[in-house]
């Protein structure tokens, strides 16, 4: 598995990447998408990396325990 060089786990880059990412991340993405990311915690649902590594981010319906949910997730992450 490769490690993320930005990984949004490093405590260090964490503030960072709050500011920067979600400023960048509201400026190209709709409303509906934003409020998916601010109750991810802008993380993908597959994966959760930040949706901000660089990959594509698209909508998707996930099953989860109590039912279908829209969710945001990173293109290369679908199976
Ligand atoms: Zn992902």
């Amino acid at each position: 598995m490769v490690a993320y060089k930005n990984s949004s786990d490093d405590p260090s880059l964490k503030e960072y990447w709050g500011k920067r990412d979600r400023k960048v991340f509201n400026n190209e993405n709709t409303l509906d998408r934003m409020k998916l990311a601010r109750k991810q915690g802008y993380r993908c649902a597959l994966c959760k990396q930040t949706l901000q590594n660089g990959e594509k981010v698209t909508v998707r319906n996930l099953e989860v325990s109590t039912g279908k949910f829209a969710k945001l997730v990173h293109v290369p992450c679908i199976k």
